[in-house]
């Protein structure tokens, strides 16, 4: 079994909790479920995540 990562917001020291974040790139919009700080409103975004995404929609507008 794996343990989560418990991510802590830096300012506030509370516990991030999930929320659904929704992010404009290039005239299209994508959905997704991010951590999000519940007093400062701070989201966290793992970089793994933004950079998947952003090359997948890099590639798809290439192949026009
Ligand atoms: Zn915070």
């Amino acid at each position: 079994m794996e343990e989560k990562p418990t991510l802590i917001c830096s300012r506030c020291q509370l516990e991030l909790e999930e929320a659904e974040a929704q992010f404009s790139y290039l005239n299209s919009s994508m959905r997704h479920k991010v951590k999000r700080c519940p007093s400062c409103g701070q989201v966290y975004l793992p970089e793994s995540l933004v950079t998947g995404r952003m090359r997948e929609l890099e590639d798809a507008l290439e192949e026009k």
